[in-house]
């Protein structure tokens, strides 16, 4: 057997392994269950590789993201690594194609996505499959204490009982003690054995800064003050979008990112980026996964996140390249209140839970006691239109009706277009073709490898470019070779759907389950309570984290800005608090009638307005005051 470093070097270009890699693969390579925790961008992907490579068989991958399975697949055919991965989204055939890959074709990784592991297809085809181990990434989703449970997980116990002795290899960035315990319990591990390394990072300096102005202003200053590549998470998808043009128009270089851009647009900033061409990214969260950027100078978050778990991993994108990086959380006086909110909006009453239920039956027009298995087309925004929901509480009650077992819900997820020949290579030559296919089957046959065998992903815009033709034309093309029987094509869509899997019940009869419900609300709560006292805390902010995950002995870290005496004051010290105060102190005495009428000295008027419009929107103020 070759050595595992000599398979780091050889497939992967690197010269040695890093913190406690080798440690993980000697477990997992000498057929223990291991539960690895590294932070991310820690590594966690070469401890699955590399002992993949070296052993026979293949070894089966259980990840939650799509886009970053397709990234590993991808990556790993570039070093001529035979892998495949299997999703929702994709045609039967395809799955059956990829399977069959994996049982003649001496494929070494199999990304599966959970929801696809109690499919009976690929249950009946993993008997067949000599399995090396099972990884399951992202292991915290397994657990219902962890932040981002997602039940399907629970479907690997299944497939580990096909699978009796083959070992496993769990990996995970962000547990706390509990949760750790809890990843072990749930996946069956034979014997605990958890590979862990600190999460202290010494060049990455934590603060807080109050907003003294307005939030933007205040992202304005702190890219000033830190020079260098830049992430502004904010929450909303419109906020990424104006926040960078309003920087964009003071002058700094910035670019905006959420989940409803195409795959093209967000492909291409966020190279722009990665590139040094864009300096700072104004995103949401959805930016960053599979995001590898070492000398990123600072994270700043515009709103504050929901969870410590969420704020580590986002913050912990600064700084990858050991270099001294600033991870800065703004703060201003509604901060706790919006993050107390959103404990509601997550989980809003149960009898809306089972309002939106009857109202999903009503626009799918399903009959009672009907739908038991039935799939629809589902656009939460036209819904919440036809029915005048708002769309934050509306996404909360599908998701509980999801996880408490009513129905299926996948929202809007953009898919590639799909090609695979079914003819042979030498049959080519036969065939009477156009110019126009002649050059699309010249350009598949040179840039997708393996295309007789497997599905290739093509994207038709940037065919079109390199052929010089429209993408309409491109589409029609491939098209008409797929009803000659020359390949088959699978154009993108992207449909988001409802399937409901029990009949259509009663809204009485709709019932949250203590652990769907209740149990999740009041672990989203303590979370929160734990960013309001990180907000607040005067004790080191590295300490205050990592202790969260556990790491209880870590020293300060001399860095953040409680270590250093709290943060410099850089404008005039009225808080947006005691401002309010003032204000609500003079209505209360002068009773003014409009708000012309309220003035001070030492405050600027741009800022008072802007007070007093989110006072009025809060309704703080009486009414009649305008
Ligand atoms: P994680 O899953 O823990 O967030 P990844 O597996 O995505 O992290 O790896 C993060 C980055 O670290 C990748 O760019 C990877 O190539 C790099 N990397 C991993 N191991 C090594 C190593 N031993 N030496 C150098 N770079 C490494
Ligand atoms: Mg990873």
């Amino acid at each position: 057997m070759t050595s595992y470093l000599s398979i780091l070097k050889e497939y992967f270009g690197f010269t040695s392994f890093r913190g406690i890699q080798q440690e993980i693969i000697e477990s997992i390579g000498a057929g223990r269950d291991t539960l690895g925790l590294m932070p991310t961008g820690g590594g966690k992907s070469i401890t699955f590789q590399v002992p993949a490579l070296a052993m026979d068989g293949i070894c089966l991958v259980i990840s939650p993201l799509i886009a970053l399975m397709k990234d590993q697949v991808v990556h790993l055919r570039q070093r001529g690594i035979k892998a495949a991965a299997i999703y929702t989204g994709m045609t039967h055939d395809e799955v059956l194609v990829a399977l069959e890959n994996c049982i003649f074709g001496n494929f070494k990784f199999l990304y599966v996505s959970p929801e696809r592991l109690s499919s009976e297809l690929f249950q009946a085809k993993l008997r067949h499959m000599k399995v090396s181990f099972i990884t399951v990434d992202e292991a915290h989703c397994i657990s219902q204490w962890g932040y981002d449970f997602r039940p399907s997980y629970t479907q690997i116990v299944t497939i580990r009982k096909l699978l009796p002795s083959v070992p496993l290899l769990a990996l995970t960035a962000t547990a706390t003690p509990a949760v750790v315990e809890d990843i072990q319990r749930q996946l069956g591990f034979r014997e605990p054995n958890v590979k862990r390394m600190s999460f202290v990072r010494h060049n990455l300096a934590y603060s807080v800064r109050r907003v003294v102005a307005t939030r933007e202003q205040t992202v304005l200053e702190l890219l000033q003050e830190h020079p260098g590549s830049s992430i502004v998470y904010t929450r909303s998808r419109i906020g990424t979008y104006e926040l960078a043009s309003w920087l964009s128009s003071r002058g700094i270089s910035a670019a905006h990112f959420h989940a409803g851009l195409t795959h093209r647009e967000k492909s291409e900033r966020a190279e722009a980026w990665q590139r040094g061409d864009i300096r700072v990214m104004v995103a949401t969260n959805a930016f960053g996964m599979g995001i590898d950027k070492p000398d990123v100078r600072s994270v700043i978050h515009y709103d504050v996140p929901d969870s410590p778990e969420a704020y580590f991993q986002e913050a912990g994108r600064a700084g990858r390249d050991g270099a001294p990086a600033a991870a800065i959380l703004l703060h201003d006086s509604r901060s706790v209140a919006t993050l107390k909110r959103r404990v509601e909006d997550n989980f809003p009453p149960e009898e809306y839970v089972a309002q939106v239920y009857e109202d999903v039956c009503c626009y799918l027009q399903l009959a009672m006691g009907d739908g038991y298995g039935v799939t629809r087309e589902f656009a939460l925004e036209k819904f919440c239109q036809a029915f005048r929901h708002f769309p934050v509480r509306a996404y909360s009650a599908l998701q509980l009706l999801s996880r408490a077992g009513y129905i299926e819900w996948a929202d809007a997820e953009e898919n590639h277009s799909r090609v695979m020949m079914s003819c042979q290579r030498q049959e080519l030559y036969t065939f009477q073709l156009s110019p126009a296919m002649e050059r699309i089957l010249h350009y598949l046959l040179r840039t997708c490898t393996g295309i007789f065998s497997e599905y290739a992903y093509i994207d038709e815009r940037e065919m079109g470019h390199t052929l010089g033709m429209t993408e309409q034309l491109v589409m029609e093309q491939l098209l008409e070779l797929s009803r000659r029987h020359i390949l088959k094509f699978i154009p993108r869509k992207f449909i988001p759907y409802i399937t409901f899997v029990q009949r259509r019940l009663d809204r009485e009869d709709i019932v949250l389950p203590k652990n769907v419900y209740a149990d999740r609300k009041h672990e989203m709560d303590e979370r929160v309570q734990t960013m309001i006292a990180y907000l607040l805390t005067p004790e080191c902010r590295s300490s205050f984290l990592v202790s969260y995950f556990g790491e209880t002995d870590a020293a300060d870290c001399g860095v953040c800005d409680n270590c250093t005496g709290g943060t410099p004051v850089t404008a005039p010290v009225m808080t947006d608090e005691a401002l309010m105060q003032r204000i609500l102190d003079l209505v209360a005495k002068e009773a003014p009638s409009s708000f012309t009428q309220i003035h001070f000295p030492d405050i600027p008027d741009s800022r008072l307005g802007d007070l007093l419009h989110r006072m009025k929107e809060e309704e703080l103020l009486p009414p009649s005051l305008t």
